[in-house]
């Protein structure tokens, strides 16, 4: 066992998307930096999360567009090609292997040390290697936790005996369950019950509340529900599972209502829980665990000194790749700026402040129908008390949404700030709105005032129209 001491101008404990930009923003910065990883760089999302999700979402997307197409209908009839699905996500998972990743780090002059990382104490970062040294670091001008999150796993008797999916399996497994229970009834839930249906399980949802995807508009989940049930998935609202077991290879679910229910495999989609129990925040006054509280420049609050930083999933403010990238090359600009003595511009919508993290978060759910929204719902607006003007249009209407597909079934909200006349909220649910979302995005992190949006005249005959539509409502 041997032990080693460097200096960083930077250091970054966590080499998932969040971390690898923050390092990359800071030498960027002119700053030094190196990132601890103790898995593979990359992180979550490239390797259990986005991309084998969207790898596999892709084919089933894709299908549902093309049986509603006629003419191209006959050709997408038959159940989906199992094994090139799965490969397909295997090489969008890199196979699991991150040397590009690592490619990358080098040509952005970022070091990278292999190992937990557990902060010491003020800007002290202790690394043990899988080969059991232990190297020490030091960072002139901060040091930031972009550890991430992991499956919040509910305390279910019986759990331990059952090792059940979660985000990981569900994204990763190369075996298709004959039957595949899903607790949950958030964004993992109701994707992976879409990917999991397609490739042939007979997946059941068990949900404790009374609709999918709550934190949405209720139209959304409404729809989604509609797909998912259409697609053979078996739905039960209001369903709590209250004890697990497994006997003789099966999980035996015992349900809220009394009822019993059996299946190849569980998935556990309830929930996130930061990865900060063991990286040394008892170390500087923090609690091991809990998500870190930053403000909008991503410092830590109530650590003195200003040095710590915690940017993406492992902050709690917007659990998505692309908003912690975002919050990435923020992190990484104003550490540059401090460090290097420059003015820092943390006023609302400043070059070092992440206004977008309260203001417009967008988030595509890829099912089919697709979900996408920005910004508030209506039900965040009425308790945010501002005055509101709900604006309501049905897609299916919209000339692009005939040309897309037969049967067409979507909805569109958008919500105005009638003291303002800007937009603060838009959600589409319908096939092929995941593309929509950047448009609505501009409209909302741009504060575009009304008058001037109606001078953007979306192209005929896209789904893009539902702006033109959803003006004019509002105009009446
Ligand atoms: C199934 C699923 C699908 C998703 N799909 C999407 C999507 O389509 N689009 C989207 O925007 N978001 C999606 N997300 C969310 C997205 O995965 C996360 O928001 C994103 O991965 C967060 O990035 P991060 O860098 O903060 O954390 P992570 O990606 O979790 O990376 C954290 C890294 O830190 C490392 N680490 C942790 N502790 C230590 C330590 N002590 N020492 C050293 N290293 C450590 C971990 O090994 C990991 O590599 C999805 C999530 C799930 C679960």
């Amino acid at each position: 066992m041997t032990e080693t001491t460097r200096t960083y101008d930077v250091i970054v404990i966590g080499g998932g998307p969040v971390g690898e930009n923050v390092a990359e923003r800071a030498r960027a910065a002119g700053l030094t930096a190196v990132i601890v990883e103790r898995e593979l760089l990359g992180g979550e999302c490239s390797f259990w999360a986005c991309d084998p999700s969207k790898a596999l979402l892709r084919p089933v997307v894709a299908r549902a567009d093309a049986s509603r197409i006629p003419g191209l209908d006959p050709a997408v009839a038959g159940p989906l090609d199992v094994e090139a699905v799965l490969a397909h996500r295997d090489r969008m998972s890199s196979y699991w292997k991150d040397e590009d990743q690592v490619d990358w780090l080098n040509s952005v002059s970022v070091d990278l040390v292999r190992g937990h990382g557990r902060l010491t104490g003020s800007k002290q970062v202790a690394v043990q290697t899988p080969e059991g040294d232990t190297i020490a670091l030091t960072a002139r001008h901060a040091v930031a936790i972009s550890t991430g999150s992991r499956a919040a796993l509910p305390p279910i008797p019986g759990l331990d005996t059952v090792r059940p999916w979660t985000s990981r399996e569900a994204t990763s497994a190369d075996q298709v369950p004959g039957r595949l229970g899903v607790v949950g009834g958030g964004v993992v839930a109701v994707e992976m019950a879409t990917a999991w249906q397609a490739l042939g399980s007979q997946v059941t949802m068990l949900v404790r509340e009374q609709g999918l995807l709550d934190r949405m508009e209720p139209f959304a989940g409404e729809l989604v529900t509609d797909g998912l049930r259409a697609a053979g998935v078996d739905i039960r609202f209001d369903t709590t599972v209250t004890a697990l077991a497994r006997e003789n290879g099966e999980v035996r679910m015992t349900l809220s209502d009394g009822g019993q229910l059996a299946a190849d495999e569980i998935l556990l989609a309830t929930g996130r829980a930061p990865q900060t129990r063991d990286v040394g925040l008892e170390t500087v006054g923090l609690t091991p665990g809990s998500w870190l509280t930053v403000d909008d420049t991503f410092r830590v609050t109530g650590v003195e000194g200003g040095w710590l930083y915690a940017v993406g999933d492992v902050n709690g403010r917007a659990l998505m790749t692309h908003q912690g990238k975002y919050q990435a090359r923020i992190a990484g600009a104003v550490i540059g700026a401090r460090a290097n003595g420059e003015p820092v511009d943390d006023a609302p919508w400043g070059a070092h402040a992440a206004t977008a993290d309260h203001a417009a978060v967008p988030q595509v759910v890829f099912t089919t129908p697709e979900v996408a929204a920005v910004g508030l719902t209506s039900r965040e607006a009425e308790q945010s008390g501002r005055r509101i003007e709900v604006v309501d249009y049905d897609l299916a209407h919209v000339a692009g949404a005939h040309q897309y597909g037969a049967d067409y079934r979507g909805w569109a909200r958008m919500l105005v700030d009638t003291d303002r006349d800007t937009v603060v909220g838009v959600t589409f649910a319908g096939p092929g709105v995941g593309e929509l979302v950047h448009s609505a995005t501009i409209a909302v992190a741009g504060e575009v005032p009304l008058d001037r949006l109606w001078h953007a005249v979306p192209a005929f005959p896209t789904l893009g129209e539902v702006w033109l539509r959803l003006l004019e409502t509002h105009r009446g």
